[in-house]
């Protein structure tokens, strides 16, 4: 789960990491007083969309009227904003920041990661952070400071103290940086989080360190325990089909292909996916409905499969072992008598009661294909797409 940069920023404040001040804002007005708030005559305004790199694609405005606040406001919200990381499609700008605007003289790159296979929190950093650190960490990969956390004692004051000085940083701002970074990485382990990056960490031209820009992400699995973070999760930001199939306890990855697939257990589901491939057609989206599926839940899982326009057919895959075939079957059956299915359905069931399943499947007087294997099911929904016209389908 991710979060926005103004989340990040009272969060990690409260470990002690110094932030600019300012303030979230929903409208220009809203904006033009949270400058007042802020005060000074140099503000920030700031697109919050879950992904960085806003600077270059114009999502960061740097203000220096409240007029210039107004404007930079009305500019960024309701507008979608397109960066190299969110894909062709954007992100929607519904809140900024607004911030003091600092004079800065340096600009340096902190992010902590887990690193699975070493089994350890890591903490990186370079002395040149800021817009062009994917292409600087290329060109100059001998900068980067790496520090391995040995999770039993947690992070010490000394490797902070070691990034710190290699990053370069005079007496006086080492102690700042060293505050900032065991700050950052307390957060880190308290919060669940799976991502802080802290990029730019700054230091400006008084010499106070700060940090400009965070970025967090957290552990899906861990959130139950993690209220106050996962309150901040923003839907907006996110897929809406994947947000209404976490709603119904359903696991929803959209993709690109047009054959729709409904199946119970990940792997099974990674299986079709791959039998679909093998036999010529593309999977339009990863859905397990899990075990104990029950009518209520498939007919939830029909509506998202179908509220993707480019569904030109429908596999349903159900091996019910805790579950049970007859229960599956007329599952299937309500659902598509509440849900029109306007594409062919190809039904393949497993397991459990299988034969009273597909008599219940038969008997049903509904347009629904069946198979017996995996490889035939696949073969068949890939030739009903195939076949299918506009309109050709369950009535
Ligand atoms: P990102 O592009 O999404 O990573 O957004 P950032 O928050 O990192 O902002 C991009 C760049 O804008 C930073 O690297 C800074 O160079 C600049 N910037 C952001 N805030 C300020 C500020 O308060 N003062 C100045 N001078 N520059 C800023
Ligand atoms: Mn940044």
């Amino acid at each position: 789960m991710d979060i926005h940069e103004y989340q990040a920023k009272e969060l990690l404040s409260g470990f002690g990491v110094p932030v600019p001040r300012g303030g979230v804002a929903y409208s220009a007005e809203q904006a033009v007083y949270r400058a007042s708030e802020v005060g000074g005559t140099r503000w920030v305004v700031k697109a919050q969309i879950h992904s960085g790199a806003r600077g270059k694609a114009g999502g960061v405005k740097l203000c220096t009227t409240d007029a210039d606040v107004r404007q930079a406001a009305k500019d960024l919200l309701g507008k979608t904003l397109v960066t190299v990381q969110t894909g062709a499609e954007g992100l929607p700008v519904h809140r900024l920041l607004v911030e003091q605007a600092l004079p800065i003289a340096r600009e340096l790159y902190v992010g902590l990661v887990l690193d699975r296979k070493r089994e350890r929190i890591v903490v990186v950093a370079h002395p040149h952070g800021g817009m062009e650190i994917e292409e600087i960490a290329q060109r100059e990969p001998a900068a980067i400071l790496r520090e391995e956390v040995e999770p039993a004692v947690g992070m010490q004051g000394f490797q902070a103290r070691e990034l710190a000085f290699g990053l370069g940083l005079e007496p006086p701002q080492v102690s700042q940086a060293v505050t900032a970074i065991l700050g950052a990485y307390r957060a880190f382990r308290e919060l669940d989080a799976t991502m802080v990056e802290i990029n730019p960490l700054v230091v400006t031209q008084d010499g106070h360190v700060l940090a400009l820009d965070v970025k967090m992400s957290f552990d899906d699995n861990a959130m139950f325990r993690r209220p106050n973070v996962a309150e901040l999760r923003d839907y907006a930001q996110e897929d809406p089909r994947e947000a209404e199939a976490a709603e119904h306890g359903l696991n929803y990855v959209a993709l690109d292909g047009d054959i729709g697939c409904i199946i119970n257990g990940a792997g099974l589901a990674m299986a079709t996916m791959d039998m679909i491939k093998h036999a010529g057609g593309e999977p339009a989206n990863f859905l397990d409905i899990g075990g104990g599926a029950s009518p209520d839940r498939v007919a939830a899982a029909f509506r998202l499969v179908l509220s993707d326009k480019k569904v030109r057919a429908i596999l349903v895959n159900v091996f019910a072992g805790i579950n049970r075939c007859d229960w599956v079957a007329q599952g299937v059956i309500q659902a598509v008598r509440e849900v029109h299915v306007p594409v062919p359905l190809v039904v393949r069931l497993a397991g459990t009661n299988v034969t009273e399943g597909r008599r219940i499947l038969a008997d049903s007087g509904l347009p629904i294909l069946t198979a017996d294997t995996l490889a035939e099911a696949a073969a068949r929904v890939v030739a009903a797409r195939d076949r299918a016209g506009a309109g050709a389908g369950v009535a």
